[in-house]
């Protein structure tokens, strides 16, 4: 690892004032709970002159509840503040169940809800040193050709990275917005429209966030009457491990008939990958067994896997159906 300085900045926007302008520019790097940055710059992903500690800045890890039962979560709450958190856990469920799927206890006491949104993808081709692929400037996906199991099957191209993040899914499900800061000044935007495909963006970044802006703040709606949630993961190893495939379902139901759902794949696409067309054709059908078939069935319709991923069609078919049934909905 290449030497480097530490800032310890007093506020937001003296933090944002020691990012480089440009993207592309590494001179300068955000660290939160370090989990991910430390490791990127082990592999030499990123070599930074500057590390700028956000951990420094009071009250950006505060957690807010809204009169009208809105969540507010500084970008520095930890994802086992979330796990330990009763209200939380009833009123939004999947958050809470997608951060005690992360990682082991130990990671997750220092693990941040912005440094996991913002983390860079796991895919061995762009994690080695050895590999320069099209996400490091590159010219090339080696995943299209190469060892692409853990890899995307929706919204693929020209890179097949998967989103590594469990909180993207469940967050974009529960219509989460955040809030970015930059010496500009501030900007809030969908949490869904915050991640951008490799196909419509820039291929060597996941997300919108300019070079110097900072993610302050998430922001989660109050849950509408009868809002139910869930989230549910499938991991390779029983211990601790990124998901291979993982589901993300918020409804409401009258009792009998589904009113509406908001349905969000994690692990097989480039983004948390919304299925909005799915949650159309749900909306006004009977609860039952048909709905969850139907929902298992058409939001992997598009699916177009790669040599060695095509188990990832029937295994996330198989944990929608296993969310509809959490909550009741089969
Ligand atoms: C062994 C292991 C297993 C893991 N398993 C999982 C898993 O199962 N599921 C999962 O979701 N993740 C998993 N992770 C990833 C881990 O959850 C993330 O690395 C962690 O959440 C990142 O949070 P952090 O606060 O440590 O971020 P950091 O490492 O500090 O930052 C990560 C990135 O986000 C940027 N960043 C941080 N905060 C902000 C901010 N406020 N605004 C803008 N940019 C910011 C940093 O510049 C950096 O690029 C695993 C990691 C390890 C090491």
């Amino acid at each position: 690892m290449k030497n480097f300085d530490m800032a310890l900045p007093n506020s937001v926007e003296e933090a944002a004032e020691l990012l480089p302008k440009k993207i592309g520019d590494d001179s300068a790097r955000l660290m939160a709970g370090g989990q991910d940055l430390l490791a990127e710059m082990k592999e030499y992903l990123v070599q930074p002159d500057l590390v700028v500690n956000l951990k420094s800045i009071p009250d950006l890890d505060r957690v807010v509840w809204g009169s009208d039962g809105s969540l507010e979560l500084g970008a520095l709450t930890t994802l086992a503040t979330l796990e330990n958190d009763e209200r939380m856990a009833a009123q939004f469920p999947a958050l809470v169940q997608a951060a005690a799927s992360v990682a082991s206890a130990q990671i997750r006491s220092s693990a941040t809800v912005g440094g996991n949104l913002n983390q860079r993808p796991r895919c061995w081709y762009f994690r080695s040193e050895d590999y320069v692929c099209l996400k490091k400037g590159g010219t090339e996906c080696f995943s299209y050709y190469g060892n692409n199991r853990y890899n995307a099957i929706l919204g693929g191209g020209p890179s097949y990275i998967v989103h590594p993040s469990d909180l993207a899914p469940a967050l974009v499900a529960l219509s989460a917005e955040v809030q970015l800061v930059s010496p500009r000044g501030e900007r809030t935007m969908s949490l869904e429209e915050f991640f951008v495909l490799p196909s419509e963006g820039d291929v060597l970044r996941e997300t919108r966030i300019a070079a110097d802006e900072i993610m302050t703040r998430i922001r989660i709606p109050a849950p509408a009457p009868g809002q139910r949630s869930v989230y549910v993961k499938f991991k390779e190893r029983d211990s601790y491990d990124f998901a291979l495939a993982a589901v993300a379902l918020v409804l409401q139901t009258d009792g009998t008939k589904l009113e509406s759902c908001r349905l969000v794949l994690g692990a097989v696409a480039p983004v948390p990958w919304r299925c909005t067309r799915t949650e159309r054709k749900l909306a006004g059908r009977p609860l039952g067994e048909e709905l969850a078939a139907l929902a298992a069935q058409d939001a992997l319709a598009d699916a177009e896997p790669l040599s060695d991923n095509e188990y990832k069609i029937p295994l996330t078919r198989g944990l929608i159906t296993e969310a509809f049934e959490a909550l009741g909905a089969l």
